[in-house]
């Protein structure tokens, strides 16, 4: 048997959070910390989720610990029903053939957290809507070893054994299991302050079957899409789908009006139900835990070697051998007992390790008193600590971390901290093409930042016993317990990519080189400041921080823009998972916090999850730089994306009176595609005076409650139009007519249309014809379903007719993460473009041969 744990990810800004993966042969296992980013190193280190049946999170239950795990069920969920999928044709064809259904995979998951962790997954459920993975949290409300008597793991399957260690300021209440004896609840009063009595103990038990059923419903629910309910339409409750069937009896959509209106008519109507979970309005209530949760996992000891020499001497026949390895006794030679002690050599401990999560300084006298560490039942076979430490906490400058590793010094302690990580480039194929990038157009594609030097340096005298984790290192737990660092990820050699461009792709750099000659030409620059001398704000930058569509991939991550517009300050236009980390990749840790001390809003075109997953963490850091008390940040959304906002702050500081709800609602209760929004702002507030443009935005035709927005700045007239997800809108294009900006998404290619259509996004000549009509002076087109970074071609005749071209001075572009582009420098931007696609070609073609 081969088992060994493997460190996927260390904390850098690609993702703050640490995690480990336990490999056995039928399965693996998560530990850690799930961070935003988590998914994109692993499909950096090709490390697949497909095996993974637990996840044991460590640390508080919080955005930071978790901020990366509903994007790794969505993956797993998809991955699980394209193999119920396959499966099911397979099946299908024994079925022709007369035999029968091969045995389907039982697909499910199993999360391991401490307190919150259901009512965090169950903030989701307004945009998690799956039916292909049966997701089983296992929530840690009690401390399963209050009686420091007690040795036994509290979680057991065939491969390993877990003892959960939840650590709180404050000692939790023993076990549910354990018999509450009268000693016991005196283990001082703040240990029963959260619920005290019996009856408060039951409302907390079925506060939490709601969480529970919540979250099974989010996963796997029997809920169908063609399920239509018959009933009269003046019961319909809003909002709601609602079909009629029309005189040929087939149903298409109702358009009339609205069910509570006056003109309602007296017809029966077909309404979908909505998804179960989406159901539930309110959870019920909780705060953010101060705790955190921390583990020892262990193999199963192995039984001692068989001494054949000595079963034989005592007289047992061969046949018998294995009753003794099985543990039974058999007869020996003259009618004596064989035992198995008497031919089997000693049980061989199971080999392990710890991890040890501390989020908050505050918790590390109680963790370190911990009765398991001193338990040397437990901790026989720990050869290996993993340190998972926040930012505010170093081993150097604190004396009792230090001293208790020196007291553990038989074991190995790694450290995974982000103060003791260096902020090295975590995503290395990126982190290259950016490089390369720079080398070509240094003005839009600055070198991203990094840094390969600790922000903290270890301990001289703990250096035999301690190291800073990497990438890649692995311990092996069996069949010998070993360090294994063939598999270290070495630190990115970040010159070898301007090699690379030098000899792969001279020419890139010889079109780079007239390219500048031509912009730095008196004429260019007098061309160019003819033809948009009425162009508002040309300083105004656009920072691309994920271009990709769906999932995080390799070059390209989930959606989000930064805009910064001088004078007013700066906008993020969707804010995908780890939006807050490619803004420490472009501007530095303190960079990063300059611009978001600027930030005036974030706006939410849809609820799909790759648009903001990395909302809760940019307002986390937000809220933590020092800026004046009055500072709003305007969260600008629908309904159900506030909703989601505000509940997510019962688990996770938000400062949530310092967050402005900007609302984007339907004026009829049905947010048809094509229709204006109502945009409110709370009652009192003057958008202006908080650095606010004005907000109009429109229903759009991609999933429920999608829109489209328009951002104009009064003082300039500067007109930024943003469309999320979506087919075309003639509605979007009207109200961002004379935009000075369009930023589009076009996720697929022309000869793809179909997809495009059926999954309601649009193709780069229709994303072209909306700028079109829009008559929009710069077009910057993003969200990209392609593999590899490239240049599409652009059918001209989709910007319009020679004419219509000549008379508005059109640029287009496309979007690169971590590319800065000033509204003003399109034509300079352009000039680069032969350089940028001699060099992308040369890049596909290197990728496809390092495939095959
Ligand atoms: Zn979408």
């Amino acid at each position: 048997m081969l088992a060994y744990v493997q460190i996927v990810s260390v904390p850098s800004a690609d993702t703050p959070g640490a995690c480990l993966m336990l490999h056995f042969d039928n399965r693996r296992y998560l530990f850690g910390r799930i961070a935003e980013g988590t998914q994109r190193t692993m499909v950096q280190r090709k490390v697949s989720l497909a095996k993974i049946r637990d996840i044991f999170l460590s640390g508080a239950i919080d955005w930071q610990a978790t901020g990366g795990l509903l994007g790794v069920f969505l993956t797993l969920a998809d991955l699980k029903a394209a193999s119920a999928a396959d499966l099911e044709q397979v099946n299908a064809k024994l079925r022709s053939r007369g035999k029968q259904d091969t045995k389907s995979v039982p697909a499910q998951l199993n999360i391991h957290g401490g307190k919150n962790l259901v009512h965090m997954l169950a903030t989701a459920r307004r945009f998690i809507l799956r039916k292909a993975l049966p997701v089983h949290p296992r929530e840690l409300r009690h401390d399963p070893r209050s009686d420091e008597s007690k040795a036994e793991p509290d979680y057991e399957d065939e491969n390993i054994r877990v003892w959960s260690i939840p650590v709180s300021v404050t000692p939790l209440k023993p076990s549910a299991s354990e018999p509450h004896s009268p000693k016991k609840r005196k283990l001082g009063p703040a240990s029963d302050a959260e619920a005290e009595s019996e009856q408060d103990l039951a409302e907390e038990e079925a506060d939490q079957r709601i969480r529970e059923a919540v979250v099974k419903d989010m996963f796997c629910s029997k809920w169908n899409l063609d399920t239509l309910r018959e009933m009269k339409l003046k019961d319909v409750q809003l909002p709601a789908k609602i079909f009629i069937r029309n005189d040929q009896g087939h149903i298409e959509p109702y358009d009339g009006p609205d069910p509570s209106s006056s003109s309602c008519p007296d017809i029966n109507v077909l309404v979908r139900l909505p998804w179960p979970a989406a159901k539930i309005e309110r959870l019920p209530p909780t705060s953010p835990a101060q705790r955190s949760m921390c583990y020892i996992v262990k193999c199963h000891p192995r039984r001692g070697k068989f001494n054949v020499e000595a079963a034989t001497k005592l007289g047992v026949v061969k046949t018998d051998f294995k009753r003794l390895t099985m543990g039974q006794s058999v007869p020996g030679a003259d009618g004596t007992i064989v035992t198995p002690d008497m031919v089997m050599g000693a049980q061989i401990d199971g080999r392990g390790f710890a991890i040890l999560d501390i989020p908050f300084p505050d918790l590390i006298d109680p963790l370190l008193q911990r009765h398991e560490w001193s338990n040397p039942e437990i901790m026989k076979g720990i050869d290996t600590m993993y340190w998972i430490l926040s930012d505010d906490i170093t081993v150097s400058n604190d004396d009792r971390v230090q001293q208790f590793m020196k007291a553990h010094a038989s074991i190995k302690h790694i450290i995974l901290g982000s103060a003791m990580c260096p902020n090295v480039p975590g995503l290395e194929s990126p982190t290259s093409q950016l490089i390369k990038m720079n080398g070509i157009d240094p003005q839009r594609f600055p070198l991203p930042v990094f840094d390969t030097k600790p922000r903290s340096d270890l301990d001289k005298e703990l250096e035999p016993i301690a190291e800073v984790g990497r990438p890649g290192l692995q311990y092996q737990l069996a069949p010998r317990a070993t360090f294994i660092t063939d598999g270290v990820v070495p630190v990115m050699d970040t010159k070898r990519p301007i090699w690379e461009l030098m000899t792969y792709a001279p020419q890139a750099l010889e079109r780079a080189s007239a390219a500048r000659n031509a912009i730095a030409a008196p004429s260019f620059l007098t061309e160019v400041e003819k033809s948009q001398h009425d162009l508002p704000s040309p300083e105004t930058e656009i920072v691309p921080l994920g271009t990709g569509s769906a999932m995080p991939s390799k070059y390209r991550n989930v959606s989000a823009t930064l805009i910064r517009v001088p004078g007013w300050g700066s906008y993020i236009l969707d804010c995908g998972e780890n939006t807050l980390g490619q803004l420490h990749r472009c501007f530095g840790y303190e960079g990063a916090d300059e611009v978001l001390k600027d930030l005036r809003a974030i706006y939410i075109s849809h609820l799909h999850a790759d648009h903001h997953l990395g909302t809760v963490s940019v307002i986390a850091r937000w809220r933590q730089l020092s800026l004046p008390a009055d500072r709003k940040l305007a969260i600008i959304a629908t309904p159900k994306y506030q909703d989601f906002v505000r509940e997510v702050q019962s688990v996770q500081h938000l400062s949530g009176e310092r967050l402005l709800h900007v609302t984007l609602r339907s004026t009829s209760g049905r947010p048809m595609p094509g229709t204006l929004t109502k945009t409110s702002f709370p009652d009192g507030v003057d958008p202006e005076a908080l650095g606010l443009p004005r907000v109009e935005a429109c229903f759009v035709d991609h999933c429920y409650e999608a829109t489209a927005v328009v951002l104009t700045f009064p003082d300039t007239g500067l007109k930024i139009a943003y469309s999320g997800d979506c087919r075309p809108s003639a509605t979007f294009a009207e109200l961002g007519r004379g935009a000075h900006l369009l930023l589009h998404e076009c996720t697929f290619e022309d000869e793809l249309g179909g997809d495009a259509l059926a999954k309601k996004h649009s193709t780069l000549s229709e994303a072209l014809d909306v700028g079109r009509q829009m008559r929009a002076r710069r077009i910057l087109l993003t969200h990209f379903s392609q593999r590899y970074p490239k240049l599409p071609v652009i059918n001209e005749a989709a910007l319009g007719t020679e004419e219509e071209k000549e008379s508005r001075d059109v640029d287009v572009l496309f979007a690169f993460d971590m590319m800065r582009l000033k509204l003003g420098e399109f034509k300079q931007a352009k000039a680069f473009l032969p350089a940028l696609r001699e060099l992308l070609q040369e890049g596909e073609k290197q990728e496809e041969e390092d495939e095959e």
